[in-house]
């Protein structure tokens, strides 16, 4: 998969950008200090060990956990200064891939798609709706699926409508929590490319959690080690593969013997 490179840009590209961030459960200390930047355009990959907080993390983006201390800045907010009503309207500016995808099963490929669209946005005739969701299940291949139902779809297809249902919003930043977990390979490859086609088609920033080696280094601008409660390194695949740091060493010793 060839992937065309972005350029690394002014700080008023930066989408994400957290700074201190602490996040305990009780006497259970799970984030310490983590501030990373993300730039408009790219992809990164957060990698750590299970249990090292990377959910809490992205929960924490998401607006759905709260952090003891520290800041967030997306798309420009303060998140911490939102009132519930603005911290809605961020919302919907960003699309979550989590690790259920949380479909409505029972109801058609087409209302699982127009459903969160006519919630969210007033007054759309219904040949709006209908190009929405053409639109959307077109971007991630399931245009032939409209009629079915998500119980009929494989685990990969699933993953996609999942994707579709956060596209129909035209988010400007996607987090997706592990979109390959549980998926075979072949079908891992096609989500991973499926990412870069988001990337590129709907101009996303995205942040990625993911155990996928792969998918890190062929989907993503720059990978970030989470590691006892901060990010230890930071920067392209490369620069973190190549780092004498012990922790990270031992990280990739055990996916790549
Ligand atoms: P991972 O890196 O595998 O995604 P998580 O972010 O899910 O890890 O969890 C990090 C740690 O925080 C784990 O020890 C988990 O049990 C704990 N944790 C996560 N959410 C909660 C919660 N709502 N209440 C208490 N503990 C939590
Ligand atoms: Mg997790």
């Amino acid at each position: 998969m060839e992937k065309e490179k972005i350029q690394f840009a002014n700080t008023e590209d930066v989408v994400i950008k957290i700074e201190g961030l602490y996040k305990s459960f009780g006497e259970l200390e799970v984030l310490k200090g983590v501030d990373l930047m993300l730039q408009k355009g790219e992809n990164l990959a957060v990698l750590g060990r299970s249990g090292s907080g990377k959910s809490v993390l992205i929960k924490i983006l998401a607006g759905l956990l709260k952090p003891d201390k520290g800041n967030v800045t997306m798309l420009g907010k303060q998140l911490n200064q939102l009132k519930p009503k603005q911290l809605d309207e961020l919302r919907l500016r960003m699309g979550f891939s989590f690790q259920s995808s949380a479909l409505y099963d029972g109801m058609s490929v087409y209302d699982n798609l127009s459903f969160p669209l006519t919630m969210n946005v007033k007054h759309l005739s219904k040949k709006q709706v209908n190009d929405a969701v053409e639109e959307a299940l077109d971007a991630v291949g399931l245009i032939d699926k409209i009629e079915s139902d998500p119980e009929e779809l494989s685990g990969g297809q699933r993953k996609r409508l999942g994707i579709a249902r956060t596209l129909i919003m035209k988010p400007e930043i996607m987090l997706y929590d592990e979109p390959t977990a549980g998926l075979d390979p072949v079908t891992c490859a096609e989500i991973n490319a499926l990412i870069v086609e988001v990337q590129q088609q709907y101009k996303t920033s995205s942040i990625i959690i993911t155990h996928d080696l792969t998918c890190a280094k062929n989907t993503c601008e720059r990978i970030a080690m989470l590691i006892d409660g901060a990010f230890l390194k930071i920067g392209t695949f490369d620069e973190v593969f190549a780092t004498d740091e012990e922790q990270i060493k031992k990280f990739f010793s055990y996916n790549f013997t």
